[in-house]
Order: C-alpha cells, then sequence, then structure tokens
C-alpha cells in the first residue's frame, strides 16, 4: 500500500499514475471489469503515498467515504503569495556589538545602542521589529549598515510562525524515575522495537521534558517527531519550551492559521526543513518523510476523536500511521483514559510512572463539602460554609481563588438535594434525561417513565434538574464579596480565543482575584498565585447520560485540583457535591487513579461498556421524520434478520436533543467483544442503505467507539 502505481484508465486505457490502496486476493468486481497493473513507478514509498493509505485505512474502519477521508490526511493545496520580509542581521561578533552599543550610549546615539545590544542578543530581527518595537529609524539602520556593522537581507520566507524562537538555553536534568523511563524508551528504538508506551505521571510531574528528551533521540538519529497537544492547552507558554530546546526544527500547527501557511508547514515538513510538528488532532497528517516517533499529550483528551466523518480517533490513528513507518507511539497523561490503561494492563502497551512532582511542591490537599448537609443546616446557596470562609481568607492574603463549574457533558439529569438520589434507568444504570415533553428518558436504551414530583428514596420535594450557570456565581460573589474583582470565562465571555487569552492573562497578572468559569480554565494553565480551587457542583458532570461520565468527571476533578499550588504555596481544593460516595468523587479526593480505575473497569465490565467491548454507534438523521422512522424500523428489522452471534444490538433511540436545525436524530449501538465484527457490521449496514431508496433522504453516520 502507497506504492505509486501505472494504470490504463477508460476506454482508451491512457496511462495515469495512481496508489495502491490496498492489497487483496478475492475481486470485488467482476474479474472481466479488472484491467492489469502496467508498472510500478520505482522509488520508496513517498509520503503521499502514505497518506492515501492512511485515508484508505480510514475510509474502512471509521466508515466514510474516499473523499471524506482523503480531505481529512491530505494537505489543501491553495496558491499562496510568499511574502517578502526584510531582515537586519548582525555581521559582526555580540561582544563586538556590545562593544559598539557602549559607544554609541556614550555618544547619544541611544536608538543606534538599543538596536546594537538587541542583536548582541539575538543576531536576526525583522526588520519591522527594529523600526516599530525597537524605535529604530531607517536612516539609522542605514548608517549601521554603512559602518558594517549589519546587513539588511530580504529574502522569500515561508510564514513562519516559530520565526523567532532562542535556541539553545540551559537544560534540566532528569530526575531519577524520568531518567528511567527515558532510556528505556531510547534502549527500545535503538534495537528497532518500535512500541506504543503509556506515560502515567502525576500532574507537574515533568512528562514534557520527558517528551522533549524522547523527541531529541529520534530526531539525532535522523528521524521526525510529531507532537499532539489538545487545542486549548496550545499557548505560547507550553510551546514556548519547545522553541527554546529545538529552535527553527519546530513548527507549530493550530486553528488560527490560515489554510495557505498550513500548507506552508505541511511542504517544509515534506521537504526536510523542519523535523517536529506540534499541534493539535490534525498535526498527524503532517507528511513527514520519516516519521520515528509520535507523542500524544493528554492522551485522555476527547478533543482527540474528531466529530466529522472520518469519525478519528488521534490515538488509533496514531498507531496506525506508527505501523505504517516503524515509529514508536507515546500516549502521555496524569489521567489516563480507561481504553489506554486498559490496554496497558494487558500488555498491548508498555506502561510508564512518574509517581512525584519535579518541583518542590506538595500536591494540593482536598476537601469535600457535602451539599445535603448544606441544605439541611438551612445553607441554600451555591457555597459550601467551607468555601466561603476559604475565599474569605483568600481575598485577606491576596491570593487568587478559580472557581470551576462542571458542565461538561450536562443534559438535564434529575436529582435530589436533600439525599443526593439520582433518576437513574433501571436497565443501563444510566442517568435518565427530562424531556420537555415531562418524561423522564434513558438515551441509551430508550426507557422512559414520568416526571417524578418527590424523591424515591427520601421523599424530599427538592428534586428537580440542576440549573446553575456562571453567570449567577459571578453575581453571588458581587454580592457576597463586594470589593472582590472577578472575572468570568466562559463560551459567552471568550468571544473567540482572543478573548480567552486576555482574560487568562488579565488573572495572570492578578488583575483580578477570582475567576469563575466552565472547563476551559482547567486545562493546563500555570498560575502561581492561586490557592485555592472550587469545584461548585462536581456532580453535574457525573450525571450526563453516557457510559463515560465518570471517566470525564474524575478527570475534570483531577485537573482542577492541580491547578492549585503550583506556586511556592501549599494550595487547597474544595469539591462540592451531593454524592460525596461516588467513587469518582472519592478517588478525585485522593488523587488515587488506581482507585478510580478499579471501580470503573468494574462498571464497564459488568455492563459491557468499552473499552472492555468494543461499540458501534449509528446515527441517522432526517428532516422528514416519517422517514426516519420507518429507515430506523428497516434498520432494526434488518438486524433481526442477521445471524447474530458475537453482536448486540441496542435501538434506535431518539437522540437527547431530538430536533436539531430541523434534522431529526435517532442513534442505535452495537456492541461486540472486539472491534472487527463491527466493522464487518458497519460494512453490511453502508451496503444495505446504499441500495436501499427507504434511506434516501436519511443521513446515517457511523462512529467505532
Ligand atoms: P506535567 O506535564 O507532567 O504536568 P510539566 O512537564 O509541566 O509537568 O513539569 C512541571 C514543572 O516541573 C515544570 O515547571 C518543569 O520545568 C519542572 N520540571 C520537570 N522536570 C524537572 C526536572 N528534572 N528538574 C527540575 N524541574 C523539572
Ligand atoms: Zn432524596
Ligand atoms: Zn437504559
Amino acid at each position: 500500500p502507497g506504492v505509486m502505481v501505472r494504470v490504463p484508465f477508460g476506454k482508451g486505457n491512457r496511462l495515469i499514475t495512481g496508489y495502491v490502496i490496498g492489497t487483496g486476493n478475492q475481486p470485488k468486481l467482476d474479474a472481466g471489469r479488472i484491467k492489469e497493473i502496467e508498472g510500478i513507478v520505482p522509488g520508496k514509498v513517498q509520503a503521499v503515498g502514505r497518506m492515501i493509505e492512511l485515508a484508505a485505512w480510514m475510509k474502512n474502519y471509521y466508515g466514510s467515504t474516499m473523499n471524506q477521508a482523503l480531505k481529512t490526511v491530505i494537505p489543501v493545496k491553495e496558491k499562496v503569495r510568499h511574502q517578502e520580509r526584510k531582515q537586519v542581521v548582525l555581521t559582526v561578533m555580540p561582544e563586538n556589538a556590545k562593544e559598539q552599543a557602549a559607544s554609541f550610549r556614550r555618544k547619544h546615539a541611544l536608538a543606534r545602542a538599543r538596536l546594537m545590544e538587541a542583536l548582541a542578543q539575538r543576531p536576526v530581527i525583522a526588520l519591522e521589529e527594529a523600526k516599530n518595537e525597537l524605535n529604530v529609524s531607517t536612516q539609522s539602520i542605514r548608517a549601521l549598515e554603512e559602518l558594517g556593522l549589519v546587513r539588511i537581507q530580504s529574502e522569500n520566507i515561508y510564514r513562519n510562525p516559530v520565526a523567532n524562537a532562542e535556541a539553545g538555553v540551559q537544560r534540566l536534568s532528569l530526575n531519577r524515575q524520568q531518567r528511567e523511563n527515558v532510556d528505556a524508551f531510547c534502549a527500545d528504538y535503538d534495537a528497532g522495537l518500535h512500541r506504543i508506551y503509556l506515560l502515567h505521571g502525576i500532574t507537574g510531574s515533568g512528562k514534557t521534558l520527558c517528551y522533549m528528551e524522547m523527541i531529541e533521540h529520534v530526531v539525532s538519529r535522523g528521524r521526525q517527531a510529531i507532537l499532539l497537544i489538545p487545542e486549548i492547552a496550545l499557548t505560547f507558554q507550553t510551546v514556548k519550551r519547545f522553541y527554546m530546546r529545538f529552535g527553527g526544527k519546530v513548527s507549530i500547527l493550530h486553528s488560527r492559521l490560515s489554510k495557505g501557511e498550513r500548507y506552508d508547514q505541511f511542504m517544509r515538513a515534506m521537504n526536510g526543513e523542519i523535523s517536529i510538528m506540534i499541534g493539535p488532532r490534525s498535526a498527524l497528517f503532517t507528511p513527514f518523510p520519516d516519521i520515528g516517533l509520535i507523542v500524544i499529550d493528554e492522551e485522555h483528551e476527547a478533543a482527540y476523536k474528531s466529530e466529522q466523518s472520518p469519525k478519528y480517533h488521534a490515538r488509533e490513528t496514531a498507531c496506525h500511521i506508527a505501523g505504517q513507518s516503524g515509529a514508536s507511539v507515546v500516549l502521555g497523561s496524569a489521567t489516563p483514559s480507561m481504553e489506554a490503561y486498559f490496554r496497558a494492563l494487558r500488555g498491548e502497551y508498555v506502561l510508564m510512572e512518574l509517581e512525584h512532582r519535579a518541583k518542590e511542591c506538595e500536591l494540593p490537599k482536598v476537601y469535600t463539602a457535602d451539599m445535603r448537609q448544606e441544605l439541611k443546616q438551612g445553607n441554600r446557596s451555591m457555597f459550601s460554609m467551607q468555601l466561603q470562609q476559604m475565599i474569605a481568607d483568600r481575598l485577606e492574603r491576596q491570593e487568587q481563588t478559580m472557581l470551576f463549574l462542571n458542565k461538561r457533558g450536562y443534559a438535564g439529569f434529575i436529582s435530589c438535594r436533600s439525599c443526593g438520589h439520582v433518576m437513574r434507568c433501571p436497565h443501563c444504570d444510566l442517568s435518565l434525561t427530562a424531556h420537555s415533553n415531562g418524561r423522564l428518558m434513558c438515551h441509551y436504551c430508550g426507557y422512559e417513565q414520568p416526571q417524578v414530583s418527590a424523591c424515591p428514596s427520601c421523599g424530599s420535594k427538592y428534586i428537580s434538574g440542576f440549573r446553575a450557570g456562571t453567570q449567577q456565581v459571578e453575581a453571588l460573589l458581587h454580592k457576597m464579596y463586594p470589593s472582590a474583582r472577578v472575572l468570568r470565562m466562559d463560551m459567552d465571555t471568550t468571544g473567540g480565543k482572543e478573548g480567552h487569552e486576555k482574560i487568562l492573562s488579565a488573572f495572570a497578572d492578578h488583575r483580578a482575584d477570582i475567576l469563575v468559569g466552565t472547563q476551559m480554565i482547567v486545562k493546563g494553565h500555570d498560575f502561581p498565585a492561586v490557592t485555592l480551587v472550587g469545584v461548585l457542583a462536581a456532580d453535574m458532570s457525573l450525571y450526563s447520560s453516557d457510559y463515560q461520565a465518570s471517566e470525564r468527571t474524575f478527570q475534570l476533578l483531577v485537573q482542577a485540583a492541580g491547578r492549585a499550588g503550583r506556586g511556592s504555596r501549599q494550595g487547597e481544593v474544595v469539591i462540592q457535591t451531593y454524592t460525596p460516595d461516588s467513587y469518582s468523587i472519592r478517588a478525585a479526593v485522593s488523587q488515587d487513579y488506581k482507585q478510580f480505575y478499579r471501580e470503573e473497569i468494574a462498571f464497564r465490565e459488568a455492563m459491557g461498556y468499552p473499552p472492555v467491548r468494543s461499540m458501534l454507534k449509528i446515527s441517522l438523521s432526517s428532516e422528514n421524520e416519517e422517514q426516519l422512522e420507518n429507515g430506523c424500523a428497516l434498520l432494526k428489522a434488518q438486524n433481526k434478520g442477521q445471524n447474530q452471534e458475537q453482536t448486540e444490538c441496542i435501538g434506535p433511540v431518539p437522540d437527547s436533543v431530538y430536533k436539531r436545525n430541523d434534522y431529526y436524530n435517532q442513534t442505535m449501538y452495537v456492541k461486540a467483544p472486539e472491534t472487527e465484527p463491527l466493522i464487518a457490521y458497519k460494512d453490511r449496514v453502508e451496503e444495505y442503505v446504499r441500495d436501499n431508496p427507504a434511506f434516501r433522504q436519511i443521513t446515517v453516520q457511523y462512529d467505532i467507539i
């Protein structure tokens, strides 16, 4: 696969070139319609060939059209206008430049002095920067040029977003556990063992330093590396460490690049000008000639899964690319996904651990506030007594507080504020969702029942959906602490990436005392003055009607807790909950991943959810409700007709948002012990749907979980 071949095409058998996307010995077409390949185009499999094979794999595995898959993996070719940029380059030694600067200062030629000082630090400066930021006139620069101290050069440059990196800053040396893991990796690599590693390291244990050492090892042996970081954590702060260490060998992809800029970066990778690409999910498709390593940081992040067809997951796709190219894969996280840890324990991945923080700072102290008790004592506000006191205390000491409202995947569950009881499906153990028709529904199996007015467990009338937003929290803070400076960050206040960074930098500069926000405030930001983190409603994400609800909750709580006490003072964390005994909350309080894993895997095992079993999700959507229902009924019937030994079908069931943008949505799940029977199942459904006029107005999408 990936090899370029010449084939006769069309009636005239015109010779064209194409790529092999797969091999087999059973023709899928009538043998009479198949022509011979004319010949192979000699040479190594090129990046493009590799990408085409990858697209074919994605199409088959995840179920999409070849066109969608190709669009995902092949960079868009667009005419790019290369900008001409001018630079000022130092032509003498830096020491000499310093002497010159001093002499200009004595002569009160301050602009010239400034430029020479800057050049002594950094020998190439953009002309624009010299003029605008250093405030040096064109005339002064010309004068320096005439003295032979600088040269002005213009060149056709790629629009490199990392133009001004300062390479070669002093290095940290690895601590013992870091060393052991990195050495083990390097030894395998040099022995030609290209494995998949799971680096499980607590927050602040120095995973990034390990990635850098591993990347350096691979790059020093002439191959290239890709590092994936979730888009939300891809801030200058995080990538700066890579610029400093690897300088111009690094390129960054992020969503603010134009298509042309992206294409440029891909071309530089293909031509061997760079050897390290850092970016979100799509950086996987960097066409490096010889990939040696793919690192996925924060491997558990949901953002690694594409929401569009092909609904690929970066983890599996990285493993496939690594298989193609003989590369290694390193997955890193403080809270590994169930999937990755399950595979590591089964021996499919090599488990590596970092159990201590790299710097001398202790993990934060975590407390739970039982909101049922608060209600009993007459406190009906969103803040527990303990949290109220701690906020006041921080304001007094001029330290910062982060308050986090956990709304991820929130889907209108019903719970009792007196006893914490949550309405659940009797068949699936997932929470029921309130619908506008006044009924409670399970989105997994379709079970429904009427809404309740009293708690079935304790009889309390305080049973309802949980409603609270960041805006209410902000208002309450203003009322309770009138002098506190409060910032709020959520979808409404951020106004794109820029607004997001503005708020974060205002908070980092201590221009506010309290930051209130949704999950976007807990990802990877480092605020040394934060010594208190409050999680206002830890349960909220626990009851989304999704089998991964506990996993997501645990990850968020551990990450949120990791925000406290990153500086010299120890941090404290308050987790407010109605269910302090649920295992995801208990494990988060003790910051114990393994405890969480043990309980969660038992639940997945008992209910037959991934990663213990594999699952195929089939989503059907149509503007025509009647046709959709008919289509769903046909699929059900078709399923009964098949001889299903290995697979189990659930649904189709209406989605929690049944009608979205005028489209009705239903979802069906198929479970099996392994992925293979599911792919075969998907192929059968695909074929059935393609040939059946009843599905003409229905869009069917597939997702392998
Ligand atoms: P993680 O990604 O595991 O949460 P980081 O890589 O961000 O942790 O490291 C946390 C902090 O510890 C960083 O400030 C980093 O510079 C520092 N650090 C990491 N390794 C070492 C080391 N070997 N010696 C000293 N400091 C280290
Ligand atoms: Zn109750
Ligand atoms: Zn159910």
